[in-house]
């Protein structure tokens, strides 16, 4: 199984000028041929292959003397992961590629050439960047992600193999008793599982919202192209860069909390995509990063051979007595607790309802058989997720 781990790393000045030409050279040439393979697309209905992409490079290399500053094979990787981009809009798995931003997040990926060694990550041209791992993770390393976020602190992702197949959620489901769980996405709290808890509460994020009303106001005064500007620009990037941090802390500890505690874990597949055009919901749905949160679930549940299934998102969740299953006509938002007419069961919690009706519903799926979703094939692509697997 594969598996990512995220370190912060920290070059030598030398070493800094070499990541950032390197990203610099990666992020031209990704968009130098993005444009050409757009271009060949409209012609002619097709995409470069990456073969084709990689034989641009030579010729470019002359033209370009600066392209041969990098290590060569983070360009070849570049046509890779374009080439994919392309499979993956092919295949209806993602949307079509974007030009790279300078702006944004910067990466290089190295497909070989390196080796960390508990204190040191080698990597090619740059030699030996100081990366303190503490415990070495098991395995093989297979791939190095190095990225600059817009601060200009430095991580590298690893991708190990740990050699270990992945265990079948067949053999862990037929261990006796099968612990489930539902979970659905809540507006009062991020998540609302079926056996009655709640957790996070938006209001923890509000403190960082003030802080960056606060930044961004004092950006929108700073005269455009001033060095102040600048420094005002990475002031507001900083308050985003932690607020991920908090974030991907709290999913990871509550995606990993639900898999260890259960076998089966139950989500509802929400169009996430359609209800943040919902202004109202909008902010709430965006800043919970529900897709991540599903996603980790997955792939969690995944390695320790547990099963994760998504329900259906036109499954009547939350408009059905989970004790008698009655449906009620319409269930308006701000309606938190309701009484069903039918079995005469009151003050139904409307979340946690709805996610005892995501387990039952789930639990019915796997009893039907239909492993093929059981195992997770009905999830969305993950669109390169920025986080650290842990
Ligand atoms: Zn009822």
């Amino acid at each position: 199984m594969f598996k990512a781990y995220k370190y912060r790393v920290y070059p030598t000045s030398e070493q800094k000028d070499l990541l950032v030409k390197s990203f610099g050279c990666a992020r031209w040439f990704y968009n130098y041929a993005l444009n050409l393979t757009s271009q060949t697309y409209q012609d002619t209905g097709k995409g470069l292959s990456r073969n084709d992409i990689i034989k641009l490079l030579p010729e470019l290399k002359k033209e370009y003397e600066w392209l041969k500053e990098p290590p060569s094979q983070v360009l070849q990787q570049v046509a890779l992961d374009l080439s994919s981009a392309f499979l993956n809009f092919f295949e209806r798995r993602a949307k079509y590629p974007n030009f790279k931003k300078k702006h944004k997040k910067q990466s290089i990926r190295f497909p070989q050439g390196f080796k960390l060694d508990g204190e040191y990550l080698s990597l090619p041209k740059l030699k030996e960047v100081y990366c303190k791992v503490s415990r070495l993770p098991q395995g093989k390393l297979k791939s190095v992600t190095v990225s600059m976020t817009p601060t200009g602190q430095f991580y590298a992702s690893c991708l190990y193999d740990d050699g270990v197949e992945r265990p079948s959620p067949l053999t862990s489901l037929n261990k006796g008793e099968i612990k489930a769980i539902g979970i659905d996405c809540g507006l009062t709290h991020f998540a609302i599982t079926s056996d009655g808890s709640k957790h996070g509460n938006p209001k923890y994020y509000r403190k960082y919202e003030e802080k960056l009303a606060k930044k961004q106001k004092q950006l929108s005064r700073k005269q455009k192209g001033s060095s102040n500007r600048n420094k005002a620009r990475i002031k507001v990037a900083k308050v985003h860069e932690k607020i991920t941090r908090c974030r991907e802390d709290f999913l990871h500890k509550l995606s990993r909390n639900l898999v260890d505690k259960n076998q089966v874990i139950i989500v509802e597949n929400l169009a996430v995509n359609n209800m943040v055009k919902n202004h109202k919901l909008a902010k709430s749905i965006s800043d919970a990063g529900w897709g991540i949160f599903c996603t980790m679930l997955k792939y969690k549940a995944e390695w320790e051979g547990k099963t994760y299934i998504e329900v259906d998102r036109f499954f009547p969740s939350s408009k059905t007595c989970n004790v008698c299953l009655n449906q009620v006509g319409s269930l308006l938002l701000d309606v938190r607790f309701w009484d069903c007419p039918k079995c005469l069961t009151q003050n139904i919690d409307r979340d946690i309802n709805a996610a005892k009706n995501i387990k039952d519903e789930g639990l019915r799926i796997l009893a039907g058989g239909h492993l093929a979703t059981a195992s997770g094939v009905r999830v969305r692509p993950s669109k390169g997720t920025a986080f650290a697997r842990r």
